[in-house]
């Protein structure tokens, strides 16, 4: 299935696809897709802290 429209990340019009994480559509380009996501949450996932204890 494919989706046609702007991509949340860069802005431009393009095939679009959605990320499982975060819900956006985002293009070719900003979804990673051999991580399965997009950048914004493969950028985001090193910013957050591991909380290893709790
Ligand atoms: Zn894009
Ligand atoms: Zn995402």
């Amino acid at each position: 299935m494919e989706v046609m429209g702007i991509c949340a990340i860069c802005g431009r019009a393009a095939k679009l696809y959605t990320c499982p994480l975060c819900g956006k559509l985002v293009c070719g380009q900003c979804m990673d897709q051999k991580r399965g996501m997009c950048l914004s949450c493969t950028q985001g996932t090193r910013g957050k802290p591991k909380n290893s204890k709790f």
